[in-house]
């Protein structure tokens, strides 16, 4: 693994991360930087549209909250020198994988195995 390549890593997961954290500002859900929760308000007209919008809006602070875990974790295990080994087996991630997808946590032969 080429420092300038794990330092180009590294900026993307720093770059993803703050991206993430500008959308669910932007959408006003509120963070304690573990897990993302949406505001209801008590008083909103129970709707059929409004049930659908608080959904929608439950299932993107999940889908978000859960990217920014992976991602936060990713920079943990830069942090901690654990990053780029598979948590299954053990093995190097093939540095093609990584750049691919940085959150990447399992080798391709574990992901197809996990499913
Ligand atoms: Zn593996």
């Amino acid at each position: 693994m080429t420092a300038d390549r794990f330092e180009a890593i590294r900026a993307a997961l720093e770059a993803d991360l703050a991206n993430v954290q500008r959308q669910l500002a932007e959408h006003g859900f509120s963070d304690d930087g573990a897990s993302v929760t949406v505001e209801v308000d008590e008083g909103f007209a129970d709707s059929a549209a409004a049930t659908t919008e608080r959904a929608e809006a439950i299932a993107l602070a999940d889908q978000l909250g859960s990217h920014r875990n992976e991602v936060v974790n990713a920079l943990a295990r830069i942090a901690d020198g654990t990053y780029g080994k598979c948590e299954r087996c053990g093995n190097e991630i093939p540095f093609e994988r990584l750049e691919a997808l940085p959150t990447a946590t399992l080798c391709v032969a574990c992901k197809q195995q996990a499913g």
